[in-house]
Parts: structure tokens; C-alpha cells; sequence
């Protein structure tokens, strides 16, 4: 029998109860966590948004225990009752109500629960897929709730701390014309005008431009972006950016906005003291340094470069890469020469997964080069090698011989793998580092042309626009990019924008748009930079990204309320779905058969 909860009033949430709320008649609504009959007493956990208290229920109030007898997990009920303090041998230190208890007098249930497919337990998790279609049942889960929560509490602060700093936040549409950010457009038919389109935003990038043509002079949005990228580990089709823009600004500023906005929140939410200014590597350092734009620096292990070193090697796989304008670089694995063959042969087929021809490994034994393929190394050549990587006793030395691109690929995830594999680093760190100095161009190969290494509407360094002449030298122009990287994630991009509409006009040159294209995709864009535009710039930092952080949640998953699956579908609704085809026709398109 269901009962409604009439003119009855939640008085308290769980966790406000204490020994200081000793006597009084409270009343508190919530689910049935956990039941446990003790002969004559029932105990009852009830869970609400706040946390637990423990309800007991004496036989001597007959009709309220034999009601309580009834009760099952996540039952919903309110209960009135006074509240004491638990005996001494009673008390669970574990819970921040464990010292008291309710003693109940009243019991409404106001719903009943049928058995649930997957259990609200930490210690017994179900497979993700099943948490994932119940996702609402997993999210009364305190860790996801705990997430949820504070995810609210960082997107709160950042808007309170941006109010302060005169920044206004400003909507941009959803459905509007693409704005690229290297992805492919999540598309919206129109159904007004058949055969058009509306895009999802990758970013709101060009309306954030406009709002500073406007003159609004500092901008954010907490805006949601949209890509439709080839699935990859741990990316989701749609994500939270901050997105942030500021008139007549130059990095330092952006820098230090971010700076301060990153201490903030993090002592605000977490309670914990990041130093700032953050440190800057440029671009190349940190490729060189290794091998990756965004690395983890809570842990040495630095690429070491022997291709000089190695100029005249005998070795074909060395001497091959050289010759073909590569390069020989190692990572020094400590401690790691006990490692057997299958280990090793486990960091080769990383490499190959990485598209490199596999890893070269030498291990350091009595301060000597020997194993893997130290036959193939002169006596020289070794002991350089062991000055230059300062390897020592009981070292592995891994050795990858590509071009730059893959020895860097390689080298760099091996370095992360030995990070997490040899616990490098502390988990509790937050090293926060500027990547700066990017190239803006990169030659693509494969269709043989340039094009943005990642921001086509971003100023190129005043003394590099003379490149602008030159095919042969677009590789050298350096833009005004920069990203923020934490402990190997990369939080936020952002560059200072292209203002003035010549330069802008000669970045899509060397993209090799034609006129008529560029007028289709971007007049409207090209026009506005006409009329008046400031020097601007800005960032965008992922909030799903920045909250797994302070969370120290594995997967952006686990910080998202409603997230799609690995497979990019959402497995509660089952997102994307067959419509019918009326609704399909109405739109003037056409689904071709799929086999
Ligand atoms: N649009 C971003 C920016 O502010 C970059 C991004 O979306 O990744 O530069």
C-alpha cells in the first residue's frame, strides 16, 4: 500500500544529522539503502542527495515495524522520527552520521523499487555497457553523484570568478554554419529549406570572434561542442568547453587569466594550492624533449637524440632511418634489465601498433652495452651511447630508428607506459605546463597540401610573415598558438586570432582555398573582419577534462551525467535511432541501403 506524501515535510537531509540534532522530531525522505533485520529491530539505511543516516525501527511500534518488515533496496520512503545517539559500541566512524541514529515513529513509503539490474555498489561494479543503459540507476552511485556535484561546484565557480573579471557570458547558436576545428560537422537537415544544412558547432570559434567585432571586449560561454571524429579511447561526440575571448589581449594575458582562473577553482573546489605561472615549453622543446605536444612532466625519462652519435652506424635499421633524414633516438627504462623477452616483446608491438618498424633495446650490465642489438654497435659507439643516456647498471635502453614523426610517436608512449608500469609519477600531482611556439602549418602528405597544424584563424608571429613569400619556408611560420597541458591531457587550446583581414587572406592561400569557396564557407567572416576588429584572442578549456582531473576519475565518462558509449551511441535511449520515413522525406533526404 503506497502512500503520498499529503502535508508531510521534509525537516532534514541525511548528512545534517548530528548529536547536535539530539531529541528532536525530524523527518527525512529518501531510498532504502540498505535493510537489515535483527530479530526484533530493523535497520534501515536511508540515502538521500546528501549522504546516509541510519532509521531504526523498534517492535514496541507495531505498525510502523511491521511496515518497515516490508520495506526492499531503493524502496522510497519518508520517515519521521527523534534522533539519538547511537550506544558507544555502536558507532561507525566511517559514516559522518555514525554517531546517531532515528528512532522512528512514522513511516510513509511513498513508491516500491523493482529489483534493480545493476547493483549501487563501488566494490561490485557492473559491466559498463549495463551501467551505461541504466545510467540513471548508476548515477545514485556516490562516486558519479560526488562528480556531478562537483562539477557543478568548478562550472559555478568559473562563472563567478570570470563575472568578477568583467568577462559577460554570451549564448552563440547551436544550429548554425560549420565553424572548423578538424573535425567532421555532426549535420542538421533543414526541413524549411530542403537540401541545406545547419552544423552542430565544433566550437563556437567564429561567433566568439564576431562577439569581439561587436565590441563586447570579454566573453565565455560554457558551450557545448560538437565533433564527429573517428572513435577514438576515451573521447566523447559531444563535450563542455569553456570557451573564453578577449579584445586587445596578447598571451601573457590570456596566460595569466587562465593562471589565476586554474588556482581558483582548484583551491576553491579541492582545496588545493596549484602554483602558478605555470612553466612553458615551446613546441619543439617539448617534441624533442618527449616526443609529444602535451607531456607528462611529473616524470623525467626525457628523449635522448643519437643520431650524431650514430652517423656512421653499421646497423642497417639505424643507419636506414638516418640516411632517409630520420632519426635514432632511446628512452632509458631504470631498473628495467631484468625485463624478459616477453615484456620486451610487449613495448615492441606498441611500437608497431604505432605504425613504427618495432623497438631496439641494448640493457646495461656491468657498465657495459650488451643484449638486443649491441653486436651491431661498436665499442665506441656504446660508450658514447652510455655518456649520452646516462644509463646505468640494470638499465633497458629502448632504441627507436624511424622518421622523426614515429620515433617521436613511439618513444613518447613508451615513455608513458613506463610512467604508469615503474609508477613515476605521484598521483596526487598536478603538473601543469604552456605548450607555446606551435608551427602553423603542416605539409599533408597524403593529399599533398598544407594545411592548419591546428587553428586557421590565428595570427602568425609578426617576424615569421616574410615565410608567407615563400612555399619552401611555410613550414617555418610559428603562430600565436598555444595549449595548456596537465599531467599528459591537453585542457585547453587557444591561439590569438588573425585581426586583420590581409594576413587572414593569406592563411587561406596557403590552405589553397579558391575564391568562391572561401566566399561560401567564411564570407560572412571575411566581411566582418573588415569593419573595425580588435586585436583578439582566447582558449578554450575542456570542462569534462578539467573535472576527471580534480575527480581523478578514470574516464570522461564517469564526469558526464549522460555520456555516449566508446562506440559513440547512447546505450539508455539507444541514440542515434531510426526515424520514420515520413520525417525523413519531410526533410527532402534520402537514406540510401545500407548493407
Ligand atoms: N576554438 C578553440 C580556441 O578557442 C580551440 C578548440 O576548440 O579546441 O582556440
Amino acid at each position: 500500500m503506497l502512500d503520498f506524501i499529503k502535508d508531510k515535510k521534509r525537516t532534514d537531509y541525511a548528512n545534517n544529522l548530528s548529536v547536535k540534532k539530539e531529541n528532536e522530531i525530524v523527518t527525512v525522505m529518501g531510498w532504502v539503502h540498505r535493510r537489515r533485520d535483527l530479530g526484533g529491530l530493523i535497520f534501515i539505511d536511508l540515502r538521500d542527495i546528501s549522504g546516509i543516516v541510519q532509521i531504526v525501527f523498534h517492535p514496541e511500534n507495531e505498525q510502523v515495524h511491521q511496515k518497515a518488515g516490508k520495506l526492499r533496496n531503493e524502496y522510497v520512503i519518508a520517515v519521521t522520527g527523534k534522533v539519538v545517539s547511537r550506544e558507544t559500541g555502536n558507532i561507525n566512524k566511517n559514516m559522518s552520521t555514525g554517531e546517531i541514529e532515528i528512532e522512528a515513529s512514522e513511516l510513509l513509503l511513498l513508491n516500491d523499487s523493482a529489483p534493480l539490474p545493476v547493483q549501487i555498489n563501488e566494490n561490485v561494479l557492473a559491466d559498463e555497457n549495463l551501467r551505461l543503459k541504466y545510467r540513471y540507476l548508476d548515477l545514485r552511485r556516490e562516486k558519479l553523484k560526488k562528480n556531478m556535484i562537483l562539477r557543478h561546484n568548478v562550472v559555478y565557480s568559473i562563472r563567478e570568478f570570470l563575472t568578477k573579471k568583467e568577462f559577460f557570458e554570451i549564448e552563440t547558436p547551436t544550429l548554425m554554419k560549420s565553424t572548423p576545428e578538424g573535425a567532421r560537422d555532426y549535420l542538421v537537415p533543414s526541413r524549411v529549406h530542403k537540401g541545406k544544412f545547419f552544423a552542430l558547432p565544433q566550437s563556437p570559434q567564429i561567433y566568439k570572434q564576431l562577439l569581439m567585432i561587436s565590441g563586447f571586449d570579454r566573453y565565455f560561454q560554457i558551450a557545448r561542442c560538437f565533433r564527429d571524429e573517428d572513435l577514438r579511447a576515451d573521447r566523447q561526440p559531444e563535450f563542455t568547453q569553456l570557451d573564453l575571448e578577449m579584445s586587445f589581449a596578447n598571451e601573457e594575458m590570456i596566460f595569466q587569466i587562465m593562471e589565476e582562473l586554474f588556482a581558483y577553482i582548484f583551491k576553491k573546489n579541492i582545496d588545493l594550492d596549484i602554483p602558478i605561472p605555470f612553466p612553458r615549453l615551446s613546441h619543439r622543446d617539448a617534441m624533442e624533449r618527449f616526443g609529444i605536444d602535451k607531456p607528462d612532466l611529473r616524470f623525467d625519462m626525457e628523449l635522448i637524440d643519437l643520431s650524431q652519435i650514430l652517423e656512421k652506424s653499421e646497423f642497417k635499421v639505424f643507419s636506414g632511418a638516418l640516411e632517409s633524414k630520420g632519426s635514432v633516438r632511446c628512452v632509458v627504462a631504470k631498473g628495467c634489465a631484468s625485463y624478459s623477452r616477453k615484456k620486451i616483446d610487449e613495448l615492441i608491438s606498441i611500437a608497431k601498433h604505432l605504425g613504427g618498424k618495432g623497438l631496439a633495446f641494448c640493457k646495461v650490465i656491468d657498465n657495459e652495452l650488451t643484449a638486443g642489438i649491441s653486436k651491431f654497435l661498436s665499442d665506441i659507439e656504446k660508450s658514447q651511447i652510455l655518456t649520452e643516456s646516462k644509463a646505468e647498471n640494470g638499465d633497458l635502453v629502448l632504441f627507436a630508428a624511424d622518421s622523426n614523426k614515429i620515433v617521436f610517436k613511439v618513444l613518447a608512449e613508451i615513455r608513458n607506459h613506463f610512467g604508469k608500469e615503474l609508477k613515476l609519477y605521484d598521483s596526487n600531482e598536478f603538473n601543469f605546463v604552456w605548450i607555446t611556439d606551435f608551427p602553423l602549418f603542416e605539409f599533408d602528405d597524403k593529399n599533398n597540401r598544407w594545411e592548419t597544424a591546428h587553428h586557421m584563424f590565428t595570427l602568425p608571429k609578426e617576424e615569421h610573415l616574410k615565410y608567407f613569400d615563400n612555399e619552401a619556408d611555410y613550414g617555418k611560420i610559428e603562430g600565436k598558438l598555444y595549449d595548456l597541458v596537465c599531467n599528459g591531457l591537453e585542457l585547453s587550446s587557444g591561439s590569438i586570432r588573425c585581426h586583420r583581414l590581409d594576413i587572414q587572406k593569406k592563411i587561406f592561400d596557403v590552405l589553397g582555398f579558391d575564391e568562391k569557396e572561401l566566399q561560401e564557407k567564411f564570407g560572412f567572416f571575411l566581411d566582418a573582419l573588415k569593419y573595425g576588429t580588435p586585436p583578439h584572442g582566447g582558449i578554450a578549456p575542456g570542462i569534462d577534462r578539467i573535472v576527471m582531473l580534480m575527480a581523478k576519475a578514470e574516464s570522461l565518462r564517469d564526469v558526464i551525467a549522460f555520456p555516449k558509449s566508446l562506440q559513440a551511441v547512447d546505450l539508455m535511449s539507444d541514440a542515434p535511432a531510426v526515424v520514420s520515413k515520413e520525417q525523413v522525406k519531410e526533410l527532402g533526404i534520402e537514406i540510401l541501403d545500407q548493407e
